[in-house]
């Protein structure tokens, strides 16, 4: 069984103690591989160096929207100096976040419609974020959406009506992750109405630990979890779901994995 935990922040320092045997658990439970969103231009050092030492590791490039601040066109002026510079499986974490903080919300805005732009200039897919702000999300996407714009809703917890919105794009897909084994996460109950074909499956760790580990620092290992969880809903074998979101995953991010897909 190969799994691909499609959001990870495995570079971040909480896992700077144990990255390795971290990662070497992850491959023994089957997630094999790992796609890493940035944050800001404080994390790209540790990503890129993580990336470098672990093969089985792909990143992606970004601005995080809880990082867009006054000087936000500095940050995304790191992020085009990257993106010439070095090898990038996409642009993330990018979006708007309403839940923390309202203050660079118009900043936010410029900052998601410009990396979406990005995006479409380098032909990869993006990795959105959005906390309680599906509605300004959509505004921009709506405007922006062509048929290069393609990429994934990560942590997707929206409503039936979202999930609509998103998959009539029909080049995005929808990052599942550790809140669909929380029994208040109702994104649950959209699972069994949910295109298969366009499901990710992802850990976001060190957030989101899935129950049973639910409260403790999150780690790919626990994907497992959400396999199973998405597999109950789906009446699929833990096999099926892994072999069909892996397959998603390698067409979305257009990996290069031998032997897989
Ligand atoms: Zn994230």
């Amino acid at each position: 069984m190969v799994l691909i935990d499609t959001h990870s922040h495995i570079f971040s320092e909480e896992f700077d103690v144990d990255r390795d045997l971290v990662l070497e658990r992850a491959a023994n439970s089957g997630v094999l591989y790992h796609l890493l969103p940035n944050i800001d231009s404080t994390s790209t050092h540790r990503l890129l160096d993580t990336c470098h030492r672990f093969s089985q590791c792909f990143p992606l490039m970004g601005l995080h929207p809880t990082s867009v601040k006054e000087d936000f066109e500095k940050e995304l002026y790191h992020v085009e100096e990257q993106l010439a510079r070095n090898r990038f499986w996409g642009i993330g974490e990018i979006g708007i976040d309403l839940y923390w903080d309202k203050t660079f919300f118009t900043q936010q805005q410029e900052a998601f419609r410009h990396q979406l732009r990005l995006a479409k200039k380098y032909n990869l897919p993006v990795a959105i974020h959005s906390r309680s702000s599906f509605k300004e999300i959509f505004d921009i996407v709506d405007q922006e959406i062509d048929q290069s714009l393609r990429g994934v809703f990560h942590s997707f917890t929206g409503t039936i009506n979202d999930y609509k919105h998103i998959d009539d794009y029909d080049t995005f897909y929808f990052g599942i992750g550790g809140i669909v084994t929380y029994k208040n996460g109702n994104v649950g109950e959209l699972i069994p109405q949910m295109n298969t074909e366009k499901i990710l499956l992802e850990t976001d760790s060190p957030y989101l630990s899935p129950v049973p580990v639910r409260g403790k620092r999150n780690e790919s290992y626990n994907l497992i979890y959400v396999a199973q969880k998405v597999a109950e809903l789906l009446n699929l074998s833990v096999l099926d779901v892994a072999k069909q979101t892996t397959q998603n995953a390698i067409k979305l991010f257009k990996l290069q994995i031998d032997g897989v897909g």
